[in-house]
């Protein structure tokens, strides 16, 4: 019997294996390779993978690669890397075109079974003939072709007699029924394109709906989990599986597929902003792709852990970013080390301090994790800091540095205002007094500093490139534009901005793409596209929690 607080895919396989129905539960996913993966998909993966986890079964990765005109082995090696990257292990790797010879097979079957017909109207007929909600379907005046004329049609299509758009084969099922998707859909068009396995093998390819089920039935899949837009395909799933001889039974369900916050998911749309060069690829950062995610320095577990926390359910709905932003400022909170960086620096000088002085003062690298030890910074006479931790008309309530104040230097000593330096209006230098006695930031007789600044030692630093991210669309809901806009009419202005800075020497030791906090501006990665002398981090997640339950 299903354990409390299972969902209701974990509920139907907890009772199918009750009842005997299964033995042992098969999933897959099965992406297109027309694309790279995104978060959507991600939560596909670890339902289908999950689900075969909890319950000691399989799940397999399949390529749904049925379509040759915007497949490429481009796309599946990505996705290979993606599904392995998320923490996941396939049973089989399949191919829906290793089965063409075998899908083939079975539309014959139902061709001399009298249940599919080689329609000669043009493609703009068959769609007019479709009918509509309220309007039945016209029949075709090939429906009626006795089947031993159909198999020898059939034949002369899959020998390339025919040309594109020519003729299909469509199943005859019922152009009255209520459901559009059961009057007589096509099964096979003929395509001739090389198609990135088979090559030029074929020139006629199967319709999704009419392979997807044998895909399932081929490869023993036990439970077939798709999202919500095929609920009014599964009558059809039933009736290609129903009426030829199949090796295995499989049963398609229904989930709420991912919908995020500021963004796009469709594939279709994300190869557009690639192809016009508005992102920088497939992994561009801002992108909701897992590659970009990556790049972005989300984590495997953040990532599964967001999918936990959404779980799955039959209603659409929309999912806030800041959820998926909030999973990753969790983990990194336990395991990104500290560091200083200034992003908008002005000199701080402390006039007290020799030129040539150096104190290595040691930093804690994590204080959530004392086992991740300190290191050693080096404190000096010259130093920067943020240009907005300094004003010299400050409000009320501005516990940085102002004249006559006196503020902590994080790690280092307190220091106190001297006086300060402005060209053309802009402050460009502060100087300052330090107390000698305040290492580590207390002050001998215990007086009160409230403000607390990073800083980096100007002589030795290391130049870093920042990028900062915001969402890459304006709109929250982009289900919901207003009527005559394009979804590239709500691209942020703003969505990368790139600052240059001063980080401390320790990052020259960052690895790529591995969490770093930098004190007060958030949590960073190094960026691949990076180099010795050049080193470009990107804010995976500022430190500020938006998220609210
Ligand atoms: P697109 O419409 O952008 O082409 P797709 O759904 O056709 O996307 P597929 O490659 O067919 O992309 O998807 C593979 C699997 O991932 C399918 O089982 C699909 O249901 C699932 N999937 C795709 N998008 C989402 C999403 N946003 N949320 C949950 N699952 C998704
Ligand atoms: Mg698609
Ligand atoms: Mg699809």
């Amino acid at each position: 019997s299903p354990e409390k607080g299972a969902n209701f895919l974990e509920e139907i396989i907890q009772r199918d294996l009750d009842q005997g129905v299964v033995r042992e539960v098969v999933t897959r996913f099965p992406p297109e390779p027309n694309g790279y993966l995104h978060i959507g998909h991600a939560k596909s993966i670890c339902l289908n993978f999950g689900l075969a986890e909890k319950f000691g079964g399989r799940c397999n990765l399949r390529f749904d690669d049925t379509n040759p005109a915007k497949e490429d082995d481009e796309y599946v090696r990505s996705i290979e890397e993606d599904v392995r990257w998320l923490g996941f292990k396939w049973d089989r790797l399949c191919f829906a075109s290793d089965y063409f010879e075998q899908f083939y097979q079975w539309a014959v079957e139902l061709t001399s079974k009298g249940l599919a017909y080689v329609d000669f109207q043009s493609p703009e007929e068959i769609r007019r003939t479709r009918g509509t909600l309220t309007e039945p379907g016209i029949e075709s005046p090939y429906r009626d072709t006795p089947p031993e004329e159909n198999l020898k049609l059939l034949e002369r299509m899959r020998s390339g007699e025919f040309e594109e758009g020519q003729c299909v084969l469509r199943a005859k099922i019922d152009m009255k029924s209520p459901n559009l998707n059961m009057r007589d859909p096509v099964i096979y068009r003929i395509l001739k394109r090389s198609h990135h396995r088979t090559g030029d093998k074929w020139c006629i390819y199967p319709m999704y709906d009419f392979a997807h089920g044998y895909e399932d039935a081929i490869e023993g899949v036990t439970h077939s989990i798709c999202t919500l837009e095929f609920q009014d395909h599964r009558p059809l799933y039933d009736w290609f599986l129903d009426n030829v001889s199949v090796p295995h039974r499989p049963r398609q369900y229904e989930f709420a597929r991912l919908n995020l916050s500021h963004t796009v998911m469709s594939k279709r749309k994300l190869l557009e902003l690639v192809e016009s060069k508005i992102v920088s690829g497939w992994d561009d950062p801002r992108m909701p792709t897992v590659s970009g995610l990556r790049r972005r320095g989300y984590t495997p577990s953040s990532i599964r852990r967001f999918c936990e926390e959404i779980g799955v359910s039959k209603a659409d709905s929309l999912v806030d970013v800041e959820l998926l932003q909030h999973c990753l400022r969790e983990e990194l909170n336990k395991t990104a080390p500290r560091r200083m960086a200034v992003l908008n620096p002005i000199r701080l000088t402390i006039l007290n301090w020799p030129e040539d002085q150096v104190d290595m003062v040691p930093g804690e690298n994590n204080p959530e994790d004392p086992s991740a030890g300190t290191r050693l910074i080096p404190f000096g006479r010259d130093l920067l800091i943020e240009a907005e931790d300094f004003m010299v008309d400050p409000p009320k309530g501005y516990f940085r540095l102002q004249p006559g104040g006196e503020v902590r230097l994080k790690h280092g000593y307190l220091v106190r205002y001297v006086s300060h330096r402005e060209e053309d209006g802009r402050v460009t230098e502060v100087l300052v007094e330090a107390d000698l006695q305040s290492r580590g930031g207390e002050a001998p007789d215990g007086r009160r500093v409230k403000g607390t600044l990073h800083w980096v030692n100007a002589r030795r630093c290391v130049p870093i490139t920042a990028r900062l991210y915001d969402h890459l669309f304006t709109l929250r809901d982009m289900s919901k534009m207003e009527e005559g806009k394009d979804y590239k009419d709500y691209l942020n202005p703003n969505s990368l901005v790139e600052v240059k800075g001063f980080g401390e020497e320790a990052l020259r030791d960052a690895e790529p793409l591995k969490g770093i906090q930098f004190l007060r501006h958030g949590y960073f990665c190094l960026d691949p596209d990076s180099s010795k002398d050049h080193l470009i981090f990107n804010r995976s997640v500022s430190l500020k929690d938006s998220w609210a339950k």
